[in-house]
């Protein structure tokens, strides 16, 4: 596991790069703003109601790394930082696939085992489908009946607002508090909607990937790249009559597999199959994820993979309040409209607007 101070370094080299500089925010939060959040937030109670597994606390300091008011964001900075020191200790792992497939009859039966063994377990989603439509495909909390009710999991649905850049932010630090507060499991679950595949995989240690046996064309729709980003693949419903189908969809997608990821001498993602409703190939597939884990830790690659993923979050940071740096310029917002028309009535080039579009916005920003 990687050491405390050491990953603390880590985290905090990505975390002040952004500290204050709020999504959307081009200058610092009034100060008298920040006082008139503070009293009604309290971090400090929230970081030792967090550390005691409070669950009230937890959800309230989510709530408060889900907010985008800038005031907010300078508490929930300040909340990370106190935690960051006790986060990282728990398996991070990635569940991805189409709505249908089973992931949350199959994270019901996998959670209610790795309670039975002992684990905590926090289940969090990312669902673009939710920022756009406001429902989600994902974030309902009946989903999981059960498993809600156990003491030793807690279930966070997806944030319902923002881009996919600022629920996968909220989610990569509500895992901060989930660690901190003594959860040692954290299973991401996404559909595969857009990036989101993208994003947990950058977020998780082991990225798992549910499909179904098909009809005729066993592979079909099944994206390529994210059979290059798993690391293990479980063709679910083998069951009854699609049980022989599903072995048949497991055996080539076994071989697909071995072209798509040759060079993996480390690791050779094992495509298994399981039944979620009758609780078959659930051991199975939770023996593979801890064999990655243990292959990952003793090769150096579970920690260098780690920081790599700090950088990437630093990155996305980047990435995102540029693009909203760029959305709410009110000099971009004026240029926009004239270069539209002039470009839907031929009169200059996509890369002479593009050139407004960008010297507009370095009049702010230089
Ligand atoms: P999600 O959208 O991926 O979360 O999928 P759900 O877990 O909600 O499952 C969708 C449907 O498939 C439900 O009706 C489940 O009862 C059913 N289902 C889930 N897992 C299995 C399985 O292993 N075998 C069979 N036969 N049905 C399943």
């Amino acid at each position: 596991m990687v050491n405390d101070n050491e990953y603390l370094e880590h985290h905090l080299g990505s975390l002040l790069t952004t500290a204050g500089t709020d999504l959307g925010e081009q200058t610092a939060v009034a100060p008298e703003v920040v006082k008139r959040a503070r009293r009604r937030i309290d971090v400090d109670e929230l970081f030792t109601g967090v550390r005691q597994c409070n669950r009230t606390l937890m959800s309230r300091a989510i709530t408060l790394l889900e907010s985008t008011a800038p005031a907010h964001r300078v508490l929930a900075q300040e909340l990370l930082v106190k935690l960051l020191p006790f986060s990282g200790n728990a398996l991070r792992v990635g569940i991805t696939g189409v709505p249908g497939v089973g992931k949350s009859t199959f994270i019901e039966a996998l959670g209610m085992k790795l309670i039975a063994d002992g684990h905590k377990l926090a289940v969090l989603a990312i669902d673009p489908s939710s920022t756009k439509t406001r429902g989600s495909i994902l974030g309902d909390k009946t989903r999981m009946a059960k498993l809600a009710r156990e003491d030793n999991a807690f279930i966070r649905p997806s944030p319902s607002a923002g881009t996919l850049g600022g629920v996968a932010k909220a989610t990569r630090e509500s895992m901060v508090v989930f660690e901190a507060a003594g959860f040692d499991v954290i299973l991401v679950e996404t559909v595969g909607v857009g990036q989101s595949e993208v994003a947990v995989s950058q977020m998780v240690d082991c990225f798992t990937f549910l499909a179904l046996a098909g009809a005729g064309d066993q592979l079909q729709g099944i994206k390529k790249g994210v059979l290059e980003m798993a690391d293990l693949v479980a063709i679910n419903k083998a069951d009854g009559s699609n049980l022989k189908n599903a072995k048949r969809a497991a055996r080539e997608l076994a071989a697909a597999m071995r072209m798509v990821r040759p060079e993996d001498s480390l690791w050779h993602p094992p495509t298994i199959t399981m039944s979620a409703v009758e609780h078959e190939g659930i051991e199975e597939f939770w023996t593979h994820v801890t064999e990655h884990h243990t292959a990952m830790l003793e090769s150096g690659k579970f920690e260098h993979n780690r920081r790599e993923q700090q950088v990437q979050w630093m990155w996305s940071m980047v990435h995102e309040t540029l693009l909203q740096r760029l959305n709410t310029d009110p000099d971009v917002v004026e240029t926009r409209k004239l270069v539209e028309s002039q470009l839907r009535e031929a009169q200059i080039t996509p890369t002479l607007a593009a050139e407004r579009i960008l010297s507009a916005f370095d009049k702010n920003n230089t």
